[in-house]
């Protein structure tokens, strides 16, 4: 994103839309004298378009460039307008995790293991992301990639995790790695998380998915419990949109779960 400077009178209205913070700074026009205006950090800026869907720019100074690869892949991935060519999807996935009722991505006995860089409000180098992907790919836990996710497709090798070299210093607003594992192994995905933690120079909050039992039962709860994380529970509940077309349990077809 950027702000003409022949137009922008350094108001500051757009500063409190940004999610990367201050990232913007006052240059004095060298052409009109007595006036200020901003600087957009590019290396900061995610290209998530927040400011200009804002429409508070009374001047009409906030514009988007069309930007070509690698930076491109900052808008793809942040703003939640742009569809990501390779899956139809807009924004950064979560595909797999929001549609389990429909698809049956995760099966009883497995668990989603997603881990969403960057948010709140400070964002993710990919750099960062790939240590933590190539982390859970290292670990001895099975990491099975979701196909229908950006941060997969932008990976050089899928058995690693190891992303384009080119995208390396590129900037997402938020960037989510999202896989399954199964049950068992729960407690070395978290394990290894904790580590790459250490190493990566962002925040991240990791989703745990599971498929809650016709009994109610939250299989991963014992396992959290044991391991003393702190968790929130929280749920997408498919309510008609989408036919619940997968039967988790063909044993107990009366029980079969909305
Ligand atoms: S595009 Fe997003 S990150 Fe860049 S200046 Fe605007 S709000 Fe901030
Ligand atoms: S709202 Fe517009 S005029 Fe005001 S500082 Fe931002 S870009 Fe400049």
């Amino acid at each position: 994103m950027r702000a003409d400077p022949d137009k922008c009178i350094g108001c500051k209205r757009c500063f409190a839309y940004c999610p990367m913070g201050r990232i913007q700074s006052f240059r004095r026009h060298d052409r009109i004298p007595g006036r200020v205006f901003i600087e957009i950090d590019q290396d900061a800026c995610t290209d998530c378009g927040c400011c200009l869907r804002a429409d508070i720019c009374p001047v009409n100074a906030l514009y988007q460039p069309k930007e070509s690869w690698p930076r491109e892949v900052r808008g793809i991935l942040s703003n939640p307008l742009i569809e990501f060519k390779g899956s139809q999807v807009p924004g950064r996935g979560t595909e797999e995790m929001k549609t389990n009722d429909v698809k049956g991505s995760y099966l009883p006995g497995e668990v989603g293991v997603g881990v969403e860089l960057g948010r709140p409000g400070v964002g993710a180098y990919f750099r960062d992301v790939e240590i933590v992907a190539m982390a859970l790919m290292a670990a001895d836990i099975g990491y099975e990639l979701a196909e229908e996710n950006p941060v997969t497709h932008f990976m050089a090798d899928k058995t690693t995790g190891k992303l384009r070299d080119d995208i390396l210093n590129e900037k997402a607003t938020s960037a989510i790695i999202e896989g399954k594992c199964k049950l068992e192994k729960l407690p070395e995905a978290l394990r290894a998380l904790k580590e790459a933690a250490k190493k990566v120079n962002t925040v991240f909050t990791v989703e745990v998915i599971t498929k809650v039992t016709p009994e109610g039962e939250v299989p991963i709860k014992t396992v959290l419990d044991q391991m003393g994380v702190w968790y929130s529970i929280n749920s997408k509940n498919n309510l008609g949109i989408g036919e619940p077309a997968f039967n988790f349990y063909p044993d107990r077809e009366e029980r079969r779960s909305p």
